[in-house]
């Protein structure tokens, strides 16, 4: 891709862009970059521009855009810092300082692994944009995997399928979670991966026929209600996301009514709720499966309401209903914010998405807490309490807490506040009484019954708790 067609693509956004500063971004990577090659043998700034393309789909700002075309120059050319500071401006230089690996020599292997992330961590809770340009490097290294040998594909697609595709779904950045997994799937489990493929592709076809099928009835329906849709289309479950849907439902395709969902967008909340109507009075809903992520969204922030419905002949079908910006925000999650905002620095963002950006103090906290623990079992906590997939449970005042699944009474006891951990004597979970290691469904209500005169935790609940910083604070207590 050449910079003339970067920048067209920049004019298709239809939004303001810092166009000198790309454009100096651009012919400082071709400079420093001049003669390097990828092992693919194509020229090194390719991956710069592919980088940058892809926060241009995003819809993220210049200076995200600018960082990605130089993300790799401190690393890989004889750039620094100070230059990139005084050249371009020092919130650019910090974001590709950040996106810089460290030193070759200081770590090695996992620890090195670990090491990068931290400095990651620390530098996103400085600024968002650097994970956001770190996802985007990754999709195009992944995109390229093919193109490295074996040991490295393995190590790197793993790497994205532990670490990449889970910070992007906590950042609701859902295209590139789906991406990133579908990239990664076959690398890491091929066998799978083609017994999938095998097995979709004839349903997949027939599901896409039959959706066309009701389409037109429900596009009819709304008419007569005179509800106005934006669109009606039909989207396919994606291969790893399906993949582990299987393995819940004893690999039964049968089981996924979801695998070709029907999408309804239209202009605003009241219309979501008018067609979920007009759906249950053309089709009996299945009970149970009605969710209403409009009044309470997933914890990563999407919206849109889900229904499942015996739609013609039978069929078990999955609608899923939102207005534009939600859908938006369904795909594009945290960085679908920057559009809306012309010329939005990084603290006035900070401020507006507090409550979004919580947890990624708390990742930041939480790997200080952590850092002397051995880098393997470092990489499995990480793992557990910030990129397992999350639940909401809420205290008896109706505050949210949010923990990754498989939490237990105690997790929540300790999440709150460490002193009502260690006095804890007993829990409810809707009102009723509950041992300290029931599992916790997503929107139970939780309270803990304390006792003043309690103030150490007990031994055991170690091995009960589920999150590492819920053990931690076990260990304190203990040894307090
Ligand atoms: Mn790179």
């Amino acid at each position: 891709m050449s910079l003339n067609e970067l920048i067209q693509q920049l004019k298709n956004n239809n939004r303001e862009y810092d166009l000198d500063l790309i454009k100096k971004a651009y012919f400082f990577a071709e400079q420093k970059h001049k003669g390097q090659k990828r092992q693919s043998g194509e020229d090194y700034l390719v991956h710069c521009v592919q980088t940058a393309y892809i926060l241009i789909q995003l819809r993220m700002d210049s200076v995200s855009i600018a960082a990605g075309l130089l993300h790799d120059t401190i690393d890989d050319t004889n750039a620094t810092e100070e230059e990139i500071s005084k050249l371009f401006s020092p919130e650019i230089a910090f974001l590709v300082q950040s996106a810089s690996k460290l030193g070759k020599l200081k770590y090695r292997g996992i620890e090195r692994q670990v090491e990068n992330l931290r400095k990651m961590f620390l530098a996103m809770a400085k600024d968002i944009r650097v994970v956001i340009i770190k996802l985007a490097d990754r999709m195009h290294n992944m995109r390229t995997l093919s193109a490295l040998p074996e040991n490295k594909q393995k190590r790197i697609a793993l790497e994205t399928l532990d670490i990449y595709a889970p910070l992007a779904n906590r950042l609701g950045i859902s295209e590139i979670c789906g991406e990133l997994e579908d990239l990664a799937f076959p690398y890491i489990y091929p066998k799978e991966y083609r017994w999938l493929l095998k097995n979709m592709q004839e349903r997949y076809i027939a599901r896409q026929a039959y959706l066309e099928k009701v389409k037109p009835i429900i596009s009819a329906e709304l008419k007569k209600d005179s509800i106005v849709t934006i669109e009606i289309s039909s989207r396919a479950k994606r291969y790893y996301s399906l993949y582990k849907k299987l393995l819940r439902h004893d690999n039964n395709f049968e089981k996924i009514y979801d695998l070709v969902a029907l999408r309804v967008i239209v202009n605003n909340i009241q219309d979501c709720y008018a067609v979920l109507g007009a759906i249950h009075n053309l089709w009996k809903p299945l009970i149970g499966r009605i969710k209403d992520y409009i009044a309470i969204p997933k914890p990563n922030g999407y919206r849109s309401i889900h229904t499942t419905v015996f739609c013609i002949d039978g069929k078990i079908t999955e609608f899923q209903i939102r207005t534009e910006q939600m859908h938006r925000e369904a795909e594009y999650g945290i960085a679908s914010h920057w559009s809306y905002k012309k010329n939005s620095n990084i603290s006035s963002f900070k401020k507006t998405y507090q409550k979004e950006l919580a947890w990624v103090n708390q990742l930041k906290d939480w790997q200080k807490e952590f850092e002397h623990n051995d880098p393997a079992e470092f990489l499995e906590m990480l793992k557990i309490d910030f990129f397992q997939d999350r639940i909401f449970v809420y205290t008896p005042l109706g505050e949210v807490i949010n923990l990754p699944e498989g939490s237990t009474p105690l997790d929540f006891a300790y999440a709150i506040h460490t002193e009502i951990g260690h006095r804890a004597v007993g829990a409810k979970v809707d009102n009723k009484i509950s041992s300290f290691d029931k599992e916790l469904k997503n929107g139970q209500m939780v309270e803990i019954l304390t006792c003043k005169n309690n103030k150490k935790p007990n031994k055991n609940w170690l091995s009960v708790v589920k999150t590492s910083s819920a053990r931690q604070k076990i260990r304190n207590g203990l040894r307090e």
